[in-house]
């Protein structure tokens, strides 16, 4: 036996390695040395903490470079399942093992800090459900379908707005926990959903719940990540990153609002934590319930291939009917300040009958811009290639996409002209429109400029409820799983921009978006309707909303994605680089792009070079490239590959590069 044993420990940085540790014999005080160890290591001139991937008899490294862990923390290891999902984000999304674990940590346990922690011993707590209402047919039919799945067990549960999706969830998470198991429910955005928190703690008041999502102080985040990770929380609620939570004895996921973007994260790994979550139902071998109105298309198409069981709740459980919908022709009625006349008369009955209405605009600001009348000129950023909106409450422009702020200008920049005026009509504008409208009415507006807080906005929701708004105002906050009973008219506006944008899924997210705040209306006792306001009332989309029509939609997109080849046809990745000029950052694209024989992977096509859409931000230059491949090993094989040449590429100072797998945007 010798003296030390080696250990690889994974460590924060952005290297696809492990790092050799040697442990001195005697340093473990009696505990068994295993992976899944939290360790405090030697780093360059500091310490680190890392994460012990796997023991190893030596290192290949000379024995005088193998420096000594400096302590083991007290933590039972990491189960090993968890290490599983990691190293298959890690592959998958191409990003380095020792981030992808590291990430999955709650901030507090990554840093250098020598105090040891006490260990809770898992509670089996006793669960007494609070009152449940009796299932719908549909309902006890999709419960009984996936109680009969053994093993892992994907499911697609297609419910529309209102069918009562989250009852068939809380049943299930009944059926867990009697069985002795932790659930892990996941969910977009907690802090737009406070309603779904307070049903879970409602039904379930006795069963441990652990909330678990970024926002979180730190300590309440560590606190809810030990919890799971311990199994004293039987329900685990939380964003993506719960994904990642370990957990000693799952036996049940559940995915809500499976086509939701949130699920897809933006920066440093991008993941999709949906994808992620299926994978880690299917290596658990236990069931996973996707939970949509409007499922993703890969979902859907999942569902068609049989790959996914297909539940659908065709029919609202509580007595509401699906509100109807109806088109406003812009092009054929009069509008009043942007709002055609059957809007107004619409909201003006709601008001007289004490009924809500909801306006949704997905656009905040005042006006996305400000311009002149005489020369054309438009308040642009300078850092990025977009429009400065006009904020009109605190008098000032800024840039929805780096932040800068400026007060309004007195005249024009360039021609010294007065008359400038605000162009086109965001939620502020919207709302002082319906105010002059309306001077009776009691407004509130909901977007990220009025609600900026968990505590603002559940401050909000209570005001309300209270029946204290007679219109609201907002953006697509207002449209996520809220159940306002007095509301019974939602008008749509701005709504076509959507319709003919570059990006291939803004149509998809659009449908989305609108089913979901076209869901708020009527949902207690008294009928809702919809109206759209749109200058294409021929567009398919508006006719498939119309007519609740989720499935019809999802072929006719389908059967566009086949003969385009996109996803779900085919498989993607992107490259994207930004520099101060652009182009460094097309020649570094090009040089990626040969980097790779073509023969070596026949199936892989490789794009050329664009520019983003939002071509620069914050004064970089941002392009990418596309690799697709209708082979989804062959573009992982090729990727794999691809990563590592690119990591020899000699880059100009400034330029930085990632790769982003199944990209949610072109
Ligand atoms: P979804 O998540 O599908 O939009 P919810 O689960 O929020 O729908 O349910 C919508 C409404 O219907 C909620 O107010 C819920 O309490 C109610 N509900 C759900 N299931 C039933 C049922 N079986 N009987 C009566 N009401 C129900
Ligand atoms: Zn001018
Ligand atoms: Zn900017």
């Amino acid at each position: 036996m010798s003296a030390a044993q080696v250990v690889r420990v994974a460590l924060d940085l952005p290297l696809h390695c492990l790092f050799d540790y040697a442990v001195a014999e005697g340093a473990l005080a009696g505990a068994r040395l295993r992976p899944g160890l939290r360790v405090r290591v030697p780093f360059g001139r500091g310490e680190r903490i890392g994460v012990i991937v796997e023991l190893a008899e030596k290192s290949d490294l000379p024995p005088e470079q193998v420096k000594p862990v400096l302590e083991i923390l007290g933590d039972p290891p990491l189960p090993e399942d968890f290490f599983r999902l990691c190293v298959f984000a890690s592959s998958y999304y191409q990003a380095p093992l020792g981030e992808v674990v590291l990430q999955a940590l709650p901030p507090g346990l990554k840093k250098v800090r020598a105090a040891k922690r006490r260990v809770i011993a898992p509670r089996q707590g006793s669960s007494v459900p609070g009152v449940r209402p009796r299932l719908t047919a549909e309902q006890a039919e999709a419960i009984a379908a996936i109680a009969r799945g053994q093993g892992y067990a994907p499911f697609l549960l297609h419910g529309v707005t209102g069918s009562g999706k989250t009852e068939v969830y809380l049943r299930l998470i009944e059926t867990a926990l009697a069985a002795g198991r932790q659930a892990l429910l996941l969910v977009p955005e907690i802090n737009l959903t406070p309603q779904l928190e307070s049903r879970v703690r409602e039904r379930f008041p006795e069963t441990h719940t652990a909330m678990l999502h970024s926002e979180l102080p730190e300590a309440a985040r560590e606190r809810a990540w030990r919890a799971a990770f311990t199994g004293e929380a039987r329900i685990v609620v939380g964003t993506r990153l719960a994904v990642f939570a370990p957990l000693p004895n799952p036996g049940l996921i559940v995915v809500d609002e499976e086509h939701d973007p949130s699920y897809k994260q933006q920066d440093g790994i991008r993941y999709s934590a949906r994808d992620l979550a299926v994978f880690r139902a299917r290596d658990l071998g236990i069931p996973i319930v996707l939970g949509s109105a409007t499922p993703s298309l890969e979902s859907w198409a999942h569902a068609l291939q049989g790959r996914y069981t297909l539940l659908r709740l065709e029919k609202r459980a509580a007595a509401a009917r699906l509100p109807e919908v109806r088109l406003i022709d812009t092009r054929r009625t009069r509008l009043e300040d942007g709002l055609g006349v059957p809007l107004l008369e619409a909201i003006q009955q709601r008001l007289d009958a004490g009924e809500q209405s909801l306006i949704f605009l997905n656009r905040r600001g005042y006006a996305p811009v400000l311009a002149c009348s005489a020369c054309g000129w438009i308040s642009r950023c300078k850092r990025c290639a977009a429009n400065l909106v006009v904020h009109l409450q605190d008098r000032r422009l800024r840039c929805h996409h780096c932040g800068f702020a400026a007060p309004f200008p007195r005249a024009c920049p360039t021609c010294g002209n007065q008359d400038i005026h605000p162009f086109g009509r965001g939620t502020q504008r919207l709302e002082a429109t319906l105010a002059a409208r309306f001077p009776k009415a009691r407004l509130l507006r909901a977007d990220r400029d009025s609600v900026k807080s968990r505590k603002q906005w559940e401050i909000l929701l209570e005001r309300i409820h209270r029946g204290e708004a007679d219109i609201l105002v907002g953006t697509q906050m207002l449209a996520k799983g809220h159940d306002f009973s007095r509301l019974t008219l939602v008008g749509v506006i701005g709504a076509d921009a959507a319709l003919f944008a570059a990006d291939c899924r803004a149509p998809e997210r659009l449908f989305a978006q609108l089913m979901q705040v076209a869901g708020r209306a009527g949902r207690a006792n008294l009928p809702g309707e919809v109206l759209i306001q749109t200058g294409h009332p021929e567009h398919p989309l508006y006719h498939a909303l119309m007519r609740h029509d989720y499935p019809g939609h999802a072929e006719t997109l389908l059967s566009e994605r086949r003969q385009a080849g996109f996803p779900p046809y085919a498989f993607q990745a992107v490259l994207r680089a930004e520099a101060p000029h652009m182009e460094d950052v097309l020649a570094f694209l090009k040089a990626a792009a040969v980097l790779i024989p073509p023969e070596c992977y026949p199936d892989v096509t490789l794009y050329d070079p664009v520019p983003m859409r939002l071509s620069r931000v914050k004064g970089l230059e941002r392009a990418q490239l596309l690799a697709e491949s209708p082979e989804r090993p062959q573009l992982q094989a090729f990727l794999t590959r691809w990563r590592k040449a690119l990591a020899d590429v000699k880059t100009p100072a400034r330029l930085r590069w990632h790769l982003e797998v199944d990209p949610m945007e072109l």
